[in-house]
């Protein structure tokens, strides 16, 4: 939304500009989203499989097999059928790993290394970098990644042959035909040497060898959705990486990439792990997610930020609550405007105040976040986005504003939302205000300056307002005498017209 900012600048907005390196110019996911729509049919079609059995091997497996049940499919099952509807985070995260070597390649991470970055132990404290713990404290327990959940193998595939996309050959290629035979060798694999069904099991993780993964040309890949099967690749050298493992099952979730007002790359947003930020996910996304909920009171749309109102909220930092962040829907935003998009909703804003809360919430890349976070309090973020808390559609958030205490964003017509920072505290999180405006500035001539609010949502009220100590001078309007603001409907006689159709809030 880039317009947005660009109208904004020159009044009283002040944001915070670095330009951000491309962090992942690497991450391939976004010339994926045909390749995400499709499904191979895996049980069609005729591989080479590895003849030794010890190829793999499988703890998880054997963990399954010996659950209280006593039936690793019934474990398989239960896992996969915990989740939600595709596109959002499940409650319980059901992966299955794929830790493979091939053509004499080792495997980038064996199984042991693997599983004590993915799960907790007895031991295992909150803030130690696993996974398991980086899905907590991002999700505040919404989504859960344990090891009952997740499958783990150690996996030897062929080097060559005939897969579900043809022939393939791994030795000079990691294209698409490589990726879907792999996966369906895997697969088969795994069915033949341990009677596990992996078809409840939606989504794939493969990490691959280090001579396949330079020819690759990608740190991570995924595919965005999940309606049947969906895929998380990562090469040998993110083999550890959690932030890219996080990002690239993000995808899988349905999230798209995050982009920002201070750069043109698709990832330009360096306060989500969807663009370039080893944290959490911004506040747009996290809602999306059910990761990060909307202050109590703080859900707002035109009935509830009536014009010219200042509404004060404290907003704590997101990784310190569930319910955090002041969501804005402009419900005074015509929806009927077809420069809204595909008749998609006007985009949602989304104020939230974050701060470095190691190792999850600016950890690993944390030279991009302290680029930005050098300074004790954290910052306040706008951000937008146009997406449900449906699986679809599959949009991108927008970080409008990145602030400090005492800055201000302001959003042109017809969104006409004012953030004010009032304070950052550093120690729980922000004291922010929000108003709505309805016009440039209060006037003389059309009552603005007489009806006892802030019209234009600069602080200041009718008279105090530099607006009415100027222009034409016209004698004080009848309703000046009535306490009450006569009420008004969202385009009543008495408002201005409606706002021309905004422009295109940003190209996807
Ligand atoms: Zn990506």
């Amino acid at each position: 939304m880039a317009a947005l900012l660009e109208a904004s600048v020159g009044r009283r907005v002040v944001v915070r500009y670095r330009k951000p390196q491309s962090l992942r110019a690497a991450d391939s996911s976004d010339d994926s989203s045909a390749w995400s729509q499709s499904s191979r049919p895996l049980e069609l079609l005729a591989v080479e499989l590895a003849a030794d059995p010890s190829a793999v091997k499988n703890t998880a497996a054997a963990a399954a097999a010996t659950a209280a049940d006593g039936s690793a499919r019934a474990v398989t099952r239960a896992a996969a059928d915990s989740g939600s509807p595709e596109g959002v985070a499940p409650p319980d995260i059901a992966s299955v790993v794929f830790l493979y070597s091939m053509c004499g390649y080792r495997r980038a991470i064996d199984e042991a290394a693997f599983r004590a970055l993915w799960f907790n132990t007895g031991r295992t404290r909150p803030n130690d970098y696993t996974m398991q713990n980086y899905i907590q404290k991002c999700s505040f327990g919404r989504s859960k990644l344990t090891n009952s959940t997740q499958l783990v193998f150690e996996v030897d595939v062929p080097c060559r042959g005939t897969g579900p996309g043809g022939r393939y050959n791994s030795k000079v290629a990691c294209g698409d035909a490589e990726q879907a035979a792999w996966s369906q060798a895997a697969e088969e694999l795994v069915q033949r040497q341990w009677d596990i069904d992996l078809t409840p099991y939606k989504q794939r993780i493969g990490v691959l060898p280090n001579e396949v993964s330079k020819i690759c040309g990608f740190g991570g890949r995924g595919s965005v959705g999940c309606a049947e099967r969906c895929y998380t690749w990562i090469t040998h050298d993110y083999a550890s990486n959690l932030v890219y493992f996080l990002h690239e099952m993000g995808h899988n979730w349905g999230l798209r990439h995050a982009t920002a007002y201070d750069s043109a790359s698709a990832t330009g947003d360096w306060s989500c792990i969807m663009g370039t930020a080893g944290a959490c996910l911004n506040a747009a996304n996290g809602w999306k997610m059910g990761w990060a909920l909307p202050l109590p009171g703080a859900d707002l749309n035109g009935s509830t930020m009536p014009p010219g109102t200042w509404l004060p909220y404290f907003v704590p930092y997101q990784s310190t609550a569930h319910a955090s962040h002041v969501r804005i829907y402009p419900s005074w935003v015509p929806t009927n405007s077809t420069d809204l998009g595909g008749g998609l909703p006007a985009p949602a804003f989304f104020i939230s105040a974050r701060i470095e809360d190691l190792p999850f919430e600016g950890g690993v890349l944390d030279d991009y976040w302290d680029e930005h976070f050098d300074s004790p309090p954290g910052m306040v973020f706008v951000h937008t986005s146009q997406n449900s808390q449906e699986p679809v559609p599959y949009l991108a958030s927008h970080m409008e504003a990145a602030l400090n205490a005492s800055q201000q964003y302001r959003a042109p017509p017809p969104y006409d939302i004012v953030v004010r920072v009032d304070r950052l505290d550093g120690a729980t999180g922000a004291s922010v205000t929000v108003c709505r405006s309805e016009q440039e500035a209060e006037s003389r001539n059309d009552g603005s300056c007489y009806d006892g609010i802030d019209n234009d949502c600069d602080g200041l009220t009718d008279q105090q307002d530099q607006d009415c100590q100027t222009g034409a001078l016209k004698p004080p309007p009848p309703a000046r005498a009535q306490p009450q603001r006569p009420p008004r409907s969202e385009w009543g006689s008495d408002s201005p017209p409606p706002p021309p159709p905004p422009s295109p809030p940003r190209l996807l």
